[in-house]
Order: structure tokens, then C-alpha cells, then sequence
């Protein structure tokens, strides 16, 4: 035998007729039952005595339950039988009755009396992917399984389903040959797969109908505002992530770690738009053209963003010029930093009888003024997360005690969220100003204020006078 050559052979078993089998009452019989709860299948159950974990299942309209022990006229009709009774007689029973009478069977944990193997299974129905180790390493499969799990998105099934009711029209209105296979490329790479796989439907449609009925228009460009998370590469969302390996162009800000920019496809344009040190930034009108001018060339367009699009990041004037030059697009949220930084610091950022609001807030607006418009609802109950905070913390601390708060306040900094080189500062609102001195923190930090604060795992941070202040 020859060893990269398979034992077995993968093939997909209909179960629409007849009904699949399974004898036994406990773990291994309901494990085997969930499984086949993926497909349509009738289900007969032959168990005794069912378990509790079995016994919740068996209600199911799908499910027929007979409870008494295996009988060979439980086989009729059945076109799958697996023996999962952990009784290796009863086991034996089944697969002999199963045998005599041409029904392949799976006897649980038992290779050699097996006809066929369970594969581990992934359901995008109708699309399916069965894993197997052919029985060498069920944990191998199981991890595999979950990595592809991963990998397809939830809604490929319904991008199968449309392209099914997409088949009769191409095939009727494209000529066979290279531009019915280039409508499908498109069809699966493009606009139409990513707004169908974001629950679009709607849009999916629209975009399909046009690029059946104008197969040698230009492919419509589309521009997506991703929130490329905190700074840790494994924080992006798997939608993000797609998106990105779909881009002709990627448009990014300095806050986007680099990690992220390369999950985009190696060819891929990628257009620095953001504040670097000696650096020319470029303005948000200029960022704006380029988005726009990029999408009317027919490219797909990723503007990547720190933390979440719609968080401090001025979405709403790139939507609002997407809008008026009529590009079509679509906001893919991120992890902003506020939630990235609490979960690093285990600030509960809402507290049971301390603190019931959440306040995102800005330091500094674009003139370098503090608004005054949140400090208000610091006293009220509210966590105070607030961004662009570090040079101007000492107008927040005085706006804040303005407001009524008192001195002693808890307040934590965090430098670098989710970042490697992440830090943690603790101390009171009294102590705030300091942060503004400290030129030993040069990343972006988040500082938050209010009373649940104290709930904090701070144990570990710094004191937030920076030690030589404190000696002075
Ligand atoms: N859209 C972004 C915010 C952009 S404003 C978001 O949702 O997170 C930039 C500010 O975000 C920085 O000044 C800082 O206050 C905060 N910030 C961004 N990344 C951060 C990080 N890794 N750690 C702490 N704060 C961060």
C-alpha cells in the first residue's frame, strides 16, 4: 500500500430517502444524532434507556424514537445504520443485521466493523466540507475542522444558493466559454459574493443582475471602511480579514499595524494615508479623492482604520463623499480601542449599582480644545473612556473637577492597548495632569475615569505620577 494514497474514498451519501439509523442510549448516540441533525434525514433512534444528553434531543420532529432494544426490522427503510450502543455484542448485532441486509453501518470506535467513516463535518449547506483522518487522529480532524470552520464564512451557503438561481439566466444569456467563466470569477470574487457573505442580499442581487446583463462593463468599484482593531493582528474580525484579501487598494492610516496591511493580497496598491513622524499626511480631502477615484476605476477599495470606522475615525466624511460620488459601500466594525484597552486592564466598564453608562469621549477636537459637552455625565454614573486624551490631560482633569467629580477618582491609563508594547498606568483624577508631562508615553493611550475603575485588575500598573515626579 502505498502511503499517500486514501483508504477510503470521499463521497457524499444522500439521506433524503429512507431514514438513517442509530442504536444506543448515550453520548456517542446523541454526538452521532446532532451530526445527522445537519442534514434533512429522518432519524430512528433505537434506545432503551436514552441518557439525559440524548433524552433532549429525541423530541425533534425530525426524530423517531423507538425505546426498547436493536431489532433487525429497525433496519427498514434505512439507507445509513450506526451501532453506538458501547455494548460490543449489541454493536456486533447491528452491524451484521445492517450487513445482511445492504445497509453500510458505522460501528462507533470500532474501525474494522466499520463500512464507511464519520468525517468531521463543516455545514454551509449546500456547500459541506467532511474532514477525515480515517480514523488515525479524530483531535487532528476536529482541529482542522475548526480552521476551516474559521476560513468560510457563515454565509457561503447562501452565496452557493444564489448562484444556483443565478445559473439558468447566465447560461441561457452568456455565450459557453471564457465570458461565462469570467462572469462567475466575478460573480464569486467580487462586489456580488462580499455583499451576499455580509448579509446583504438585496445588494447581491443587484449587483449580480447588472453583471449578467453588462458582462463587458467595467467591474463596479466598491469601497469598504474596515476597522482594523486595537493594534493586535489577531483582533480583526474573520470579515475584516476576508475583505482584505479581496482589495485591489489598500488605504490606511498610521495606527494600522502593519501585521494587519499585509493580510492583504501581495499585489495589492497600498496607499499610506495617516500621520508619521517627517512624514507628509495627506488631508482628509485629499484622502477622500483617492477613495473615490480609486472605486470609479473599477477597484475594490479597503480604507483601513484603527480601532472601529464609526469611532473617532471621520467615517462620516468619507461616507458622505462616497455618497455624493455615488460609490457604493460598506462599514465593517472593529474592536475600538476603549474596549481593547478595558479587557487589557479588566475595567468592568459597565458595573451593577456604579456604573450604568458608558461615555466615549475625545481629549482634544481638531482645534486641540477639549469639548465640554461630556463631563457632565461623569457625575452621573457614566465610565468615561476617553481617546486623544494624553496632551491635554490636564484640561480633562479640570473639566472633570469642574463638573463635581471628586479628586480621588479613579482614573487608568492604557498606552499601546492589546499592543506588545502595552503599559498600564493607574491612579486618581488629582494625579491626571501629570500624564501630560510624562514624555516617557509616546503611543496612542486611552484614559479612563469614573468609579467601576476601582473594580479594576490594576495590581500591576504604575503609579500614574511618573516615580521622579513623585520625588520631587
Ligand atoms: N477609530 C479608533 C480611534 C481613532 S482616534 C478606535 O476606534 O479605536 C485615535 C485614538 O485612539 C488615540 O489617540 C488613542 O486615544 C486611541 N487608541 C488607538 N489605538 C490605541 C491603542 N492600541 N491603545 C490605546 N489607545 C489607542
Amino acid at each position: 500500500m502505498q502511503a499517500d494514497r486514501l483508504t477510503v474514498f470521499p463521497a457524499f451519501h444522500k439521506v433524503t430517502e429512507g431514514v438513517v439509523l442509530v442504536v444506543g442510549d448515550g453520548a456517542e448516540t446523541a454526538a452521532k444524532v446532532r451530526l445527522l441533525s445537519e442534514t434533512t434525514a429522518r432519524i430512528r433512534v433505537v434506545a432503551p434507556a436514552p441518557e439525559a444528553d440524548l433524552a433532549v434531543l429525541l423530541g425533534a420532529d425530525q426524530i423517531e424514537h423507538r425505546a426498547r432494544g436493536f431489532d433487525a426490522a429497525d433496519l427498514e427503510g434505512a439507507v445509513l445504520a450506526f451501532a453506538a450502543s458501547g455494548d460490543a455484542a449489541c454493536d456486533r448485532a447491528v452491524v451484521a443485521a445492517a450487513r445482511a441486509s445492504r445497509v453500510p453501518v458505522n460501528a462507533v470506535d470500532q474501525p474494522d466493523l466499520c463500512d464507511f467513516f464519520t468525517p468531521a463535518l463543516v455545514n454551509r449547506a449546500p456547500v459541506a466540507v467532511a474532514i477525515t483522518s480515517t480514523g488515525a487522529g479524530p483531535v487532528l480532524a476536529q482541529k482542522i475542522r475548526a480552521r476551516i470552520e474559521a476560513m468560510l464564512p457563515l454565509r457561503l451557503g447562501a452565496l452557493a444558493a444564489l448562484a444556483e438561481s443565478f445559473r439558468p439566466a447566465a447560461e441561457r444569456v452568456l455565450p459557453k466559454g471564457q465570458v461565462r467563466r469570467r462572469f462567475w470569477a466575478e460573480f464569486f470574487d467580487g462586489i456580488v459574493s462580499e455583499a451576499t457573505l455580509a448579509g446583504r442580499a438585496d445588494e447581491a442581487r443587484r449587483f449580480a443582475s447588472k453583471l449578467l446583463n453588462q458582462p463587458d462593463s467595467e467591474p463596479e468599484g466598491f469601497v469598504w471602511l474596515v476597522g482594523a482593531g486595537p493594534g493586535a493582528a489577531d483582533l480583526l474580525t474573520l470579515r475584516a480579514q476576508r475583505i482584505l484579501g479581496e482589495a485591489d487598494v489598500i488605504v490606511h492610516d498610521a495606527l494600522v499595524p502593519d501585521a494587519v496591511i499585509a493580510m492583504g493580497r501581495r499585489d495589492a496598491r497600498r496607499i499610506p494615508v495617516g500621520k508619521r513622524k517627517g512624514a507628509h499626511s495627506a488631508s482628509h480631502a485629499e484622502i477622500e479623492a483617492v477613495l473615490v477615484r480609486e472605486a470609479k476605476a473599477g477597484r475594490r477599495v479597503v480604507r483601513l482604520k484603527g480601532g472601529d470606522p464609526l469611532v473617532f475615525g471621520r467615517a462620516g466624511e468619507e461616507i458622505a463623499a462616497l455618497r455624493e460620488a455615488g460609490v457604493p459601500f460598506a462599514i465593517i466594525p472593529g474592536v475600538t480601542s476603549a474596549l481593547a484597552a478595558a479587557a487589557e486592564a479588566a475595567i468592568p466598564l459597565t458595573l451593577r449599582g456604579t456604573a450604568s453608562a458608558l461615555v466615549l469621549a475625545i481629549g482634544h477636537d481638531s482645534g486641540g480644545a477639549t469639548p465640554p459637552d461630556w463631563a457632565e455625565s461623569a457625575r452621573s454614573g457614566a465610565t468615561l473612556a476617553i481617546y486623544m486624551g494624553r496632551s491635554v490631560a490636564g484640561d480633562v482633569a479640570a473639566r472633570l473637577l469642574e463638573a463635581g467629580l471628586s479628586r480621588a477618582t479613579p482614573v487608568a491609563v492604557v498606552e499601546n492597548a492589546s499592543l506588545p508594547a502595552q503599559r498600564l498606568l493607574a491612579g486618581t483624577l488629582a494625579e491626571l495632569p501629570r500624564l501630560a508631562e510624562r514624555d516617557d508615553l509616546t503611543g496612542p493611550t486611552l484614559i479612563f475615569v469614573g468609579d467601576a475603575v476601582a473594580a479594576a485588575g490594576l495590581a500591576g500598573a504604575e503609579p500614574l505620577s511618573a516615580p521622579s515626579v513623585l520625588a520631587a
